[in-house]
Order: structure tokens, then sequence, then C-alpha cells
């Protein structure tokens, strides 16, 4: 290990540091990274299995989505951590595919292992695999089946393929149904924005009691928003309500460093008060003359405002988001002002609907904006909390995989086609490939049909008379032969005709990412970490940023301490 000339055992001082060298580091890795991804790998495809995860705070989550049981588990070893930065990265982006990335690693990282076993150089390993992303890039572009971005159909099929597996058939047929409404109502021809789509997980009620609002829903409970109702009791609804949003607040300022007044006498304390009376009414003409039913205030509504405008019928919501502010612009039409003075009547927008619900023990308003509108949502229900955010983080997902099956028109097989297909072209771009790289491209191929092998023996067929029976229908030129699992069993048919299809980027980022993880731990020789410090955790970072924002969280303990080697099961 001196070939770059520098006597590396000055590297090693500390007692306190541990070092792993050459094939023992490589041995280290790889057995890390495989045992992650043969953990995962049984959750892969519809007929996959659960998983239980068991968080330190005795939080029981049940779960099938690998980019979720990524993020829960806290993974020490640096070789799996680096799989799984890469099949983060593969959510975040693309929204689906982290299971595949990972199983898709470690197969490479198998085939690496014998490779390097037999002689092979690494760096001949990692230029092959490299060779054979790219091949197979091209060829999965020769692939792809395009769409018609307003084929309800079609889209409900590319939702399914992506959220299959998740829940039972009814469920996920149900919810990939209300995933493609949401996306629908904010499509506009082939641009998908998906700020303009807010989700909500709300505990309480059934998966069935999802629903999509043309417009947006405030939850009362994590924002502290409150809505002021003229009456006592639950606000009446609003059918065709005209709303006024100010971005500010409806009290008198105090100015700053002068917190209180002084009052010399009665007479004093009445012209304080109907001064302050004077600028309540006159901010409550201002509402009024604007014809709005409903405002929207950004900071504190004074009692005397709420009060006055209440007598005029005006429901007044206070505190209200600043981001959430801008969606009810969208979902209504109305402009927020940054005074009430400036109020006119043109900056009032309008809903067709505004009410307030109890959803479970979740308190709601509801402003429906009506078709058309810019801004919809979702409003995941599931009987709890963790049921409910499960649901939202799989469709999430989902918004992302329609965004760009719908942006992009273009779609591939899925079922394995894909991969038995590309394996195929790969075994023949081999031949006309001199050099020891050859045998690395034709590893990449083998790696690539642990896709199928995998949904095949997850789904209860043999896997090996699968792969043959789908290798010799690619060999006949049809590379959309797949595995479908519909119900109960399992076929071999043209994925295409049974709507099992993926969006072209998920499928590519998996070839890309799958390689250069494993590229990274092939090229890895030596380790060097110290024992003394664990690495620093990590936040819990789960705002409520856009689908598919990057999201970790403490999780629970799979591993020991770094350079275990393998991955510990759940305690
Ligand atoms: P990932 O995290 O990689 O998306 P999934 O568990 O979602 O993992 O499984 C995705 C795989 O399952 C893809 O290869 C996809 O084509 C396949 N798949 C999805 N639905 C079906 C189906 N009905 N029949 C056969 N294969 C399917
Ligand atoms: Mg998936």
């Amino acid at each position: 290990m001196e070939h770059d000339g520098i006597d590396r055992s000055v590297l090693v001082q500390n007692h306190d540091v541990h070092r792993l060298e050459g094939r023992d580091a490589q041995t280290d890795n790889f057995a890390a990274a495989k045992a992650l991804s043969d953990v995962i790998a049984s959750t892969l495809g519809p007929k996959g299995l659960d998983k239980l995860l068991v968080t330190s705070d005795g939080t029981v989550v049940v779960t099938n989505d690998g980019a979720s049981i990524v993020d829960r588990m806290e993974i020490v070893h640096p070789a799996a951590r680096s799989v799984v930065d890469v099949a983060s990265k593969q959510d975040s982006r693309v929204g689906d595919g982290t299971t595949s990335t990972i199983v898709l690693t470690g197969a490479l990282l198998t085939e690496a292992e014998s490779l390097l076993e037999s002689g092979l150089h690494q760096t001949s390993v990692a230029r092959g695999y490299s060779l054979a992303a790219e091949r197979a890039t091209e060829t999965l572009r020769q692939r792809t089946v395009p769409i018609d971005s307003d084929d309800e159909e079609q889209l409900r099929s590319i939702a399914e393929t992506a959220i299959t597996g998740k829940w039972n058939q009814q469920a996920s047929e149900f919810l990939a149904e209300k995933t493609v409404s949401a996306v629908r109502a904010i499509q506009r021809d082939r641009t998908v924005e998906l700020r303009r789509l807010t989700r909500k997980a709300i505990p309480g009620g059934s998966y069935y009691d999802s629903e999509v609002v043309d417009g947006l829903v405030i939850d009362m409970e994590s924002s502290s928003t409150t809505a002021v109702s003229p009456e006592p009791g639950p606000l009446d609804a609003f059918n065709s309500a005209t709303v006024a949003l100010v971005d500010d607040q409806l009290t008198i300022e105090t100015v700053s460093g002068q917190g209180a007044v002084s009052l010399e006498s009665p007479d004093d304390l009445q012209t304080l008060r109907t001064y302050e009376r004077d600028i309540y009414e006159r901010y409550v003409d201002r509402i009024v003359d604007t014809g709005a039913d409903v405002v929207f205030c950004q900071k504190s509504i004074d009692d005397m405002v709420r009060y006055l405008l209440a007598r005029e019928g005006v429901l007044a919501v206070e505190r209200t988001r600043q981001d959430e502010l801008e969606k009810l612009g969208r979902a209504t039409g109305a402009h927020a002002v940054g005074t009430v003075d400036d109020l006119t009547e043109s900056d009032v927008g309008r809903a067709q609907r505004i009410d307030q619900r109890d959803l479970g023990p979740t308190e709601v308003i509801v402003v429906d904006g009506g078709p058309g509108v810019e801004q919809a949502s979702l409003v995941l229900r599931g009987g709890t909390q963790q049921v409910a955010d499960e649901a939202k983080r799989v469709v999430d997902g989902c918004f992302h995989v329609l965004s760009h099956a719908i942006e992009d028109s273009i779609v591939v097989p899925g079922g394995g086609a894909t991969e038995v297909s590309l394996a195929s072209d790969l075994r023949s771009y081999a031949a006309s490939v001199s050099g020891r790289e050859q045998l690395a491209i034709e590893a990449f191929a083998d790696a690539l049909e642990a896709i199928p092998r995998q949904l095949a023996s997850s789904g209860g067929m043999d896997p090996i008379d699968t792969i043959v029976e789908l290798r010799a229908s690619h060999d006949d030129g049809e590379f959309a032969t797949g595995l479908v699992f519909e119900g109960e069993s399992g076929t071999i048919d043209d994925v295409r005709e049974r709507g099992v299809l993926e969006p072209f980027a998920v499928k590519a980022r998996t070839i890309s990412g799958a390689a250069e993880a494993a590229n990274l731990l092939v090229r890895v020789d030596d380790v060097v970490a110290t024992s003394g410090k664990e690495t620093g955790e990590e936040a819990e970072h789960d705002h409520d940023h856009g689908p598919g924002a990057c999201r970790k969280r403490r999780g629970v303990p799979l591993g020991g301490r770094a350079l275990d080697g393998a991955l510990r099961p759940v305690p």
C-alpha cells in the first residue's frame, strides 16, 4: 500500500484509531453493505414483506418502504452509510427506487467480490462498472414507452406501480387514485409544481377517509391558528365566501421600548379608549367595505376587533402562517396586503366554501377554492399519527413519480422487464469491449437480474426458472416481458399491457446511483476510523417541507460501533 510513496503507517499513531487496509478493508466494507442490502431486499416489490421497526422511544412502525426503513435505522458502519446516502438521494430526487438501488448495489458488490478474488484489479472493476452504467443508461432511453400526460388511467397505473405492496391492494388503488387527482388538480399541461400541493397527515379514521381538496386545509392544531366565530360554538360554513388576507396584525402597534402609557386622569383613559376604538373601527370598516366574509391575518387580532368583526358577520382567523397565507392566495386568488389600510376590493379572493371540521382529534379549516385553483391539498388519514405519517411519506414519493412521468411523458417497463432487457444488451456490449473491463460489464449484467430474481422469490415464484423464461422472451425481442403481480399470483407477461410502468428518471437514477455506490466501495482500500468519538447525532428535521425534501432522523440502532463489520438486528 505504499505505491504512492507515502508511508501510511504515520497515519496510525494514536491507539484510539482503528485501521483496516487492503482486502481486509474491502471485505469489511462489502460485508456491511451487503448485510444492509439483505435486510432491505425482502421488502422489494408488491409481494415484499413488511418490517417492524421499533424506535428507541418504543414507537412501533410497520413499513415496507425502503426509504422509510433506512431513514429510521441508525447505521454506523461507514460503508453501509455511504450506500444509504446514495439511496436517500434517490428518494429525495425522484421519490422512488430506494430499495432497488440498495438491492442493486448489494448485487454489484457480490459480483465485485468474486471478480476481485479471481484477480481482477479494483480499477478494472470500477471502470467496467462505469462503462456498463453508461451503456445501460443509453439503452434505457431506447426502451422507453411514451405516455399521454392527460391519460388518467395510465397515470393511475404508474402511481400503483410506485405504491403497490405498501398497503393491501384495495387501499393502494384508493390512494393511487387520490394521488392522481391531487396531481391533476395542479397539473398545467405538462408541468407539475409540487409546491402547489399541500399534504397533511391527520390521525383518526382510515385510509379511505383521505381526501383531495381544491384549495387549502389549515391544521389548527399544528399551527397556533385560531378562528373566532361570530357566534359561540362551531362556526358556520361559508358558501361562496369572499376572502381577505392581511400579512400583519390587527392590534395597535406598541412602540418598542415604550412598555406602558401613563394615564393621569380618567379623561386620559377615555381619550385612549376612544383613540383605540377609532383605529379598530377604521380597520373593521376597511375590511367590511371590501365585502370580505373571512379575513385571515398573519399575526394576532385584538379582542375588540374580533368583536366588531363578529358583529358584522365576518370570521376572523388569526396567526395564519406566512406560507399558508401564500397558499391561500393561490387557493382563492386573493392578494395579501401588508397593512389593512391598503386593503381594497381588488385584493380579495373567492372560495367556493369555507368550513371548520373536526377530523378525529384535529380541527382544520378547509378553504375550498373550487376547480381550477392553483393550490390543492391531500389530507391523509390513518388510525394513528404514525400510520398517517407513513401514508404521507409514501404518497410524497408517488407525487414525485407522477411529476416525472408527466413532465418527461416517458416511462419504462417495470416488474424486472427493463433489468432483463438491459442485462441482455450489456452482455452483447461486453463482447465488444477489449480488456478485463469486459468481465466487470458481464458482472453488471448479472447484478441487474437481482431485481427480477428478488421480485420472483418474494412472490413465491422460482427465481431461476423465472430468469430463464424472461431471458428467452427477451431473446425473441420482447423487451417488455416482466413479472406481473395482481392479487395473489404472479405471471410473466408484457408489463406495458398490464400497466406496470415506472418513470424513466427513477430507473435511470437507480442504475447510476447503484453503480456510484458500488464503485465508491470497490475503490476504497483503506479505512481509518477513530473509536473514541461516535459520529455526531443528527438532529431531527421533519418540518413540512415540500414533498421529497431531504429527511433525516434518528432511529433504531442497527449496528454496533464503527467497523463492526456486520449489522446487528434491532435489539
Ligand atoms: P423501490 O423502493 O425500489 O421502489 P418497491 O418495493 O417499490 O421498491 O418495488 C419496486 C419494484 O416492484 C419495481 O421493480 C417495480 O417495477 C415492481 N413492481 C411494482 N408493481 C408491480 C406489479 N404489479 N407487478 C410486478 N412488479 C411490480
Ligand atoms: Mg417503490
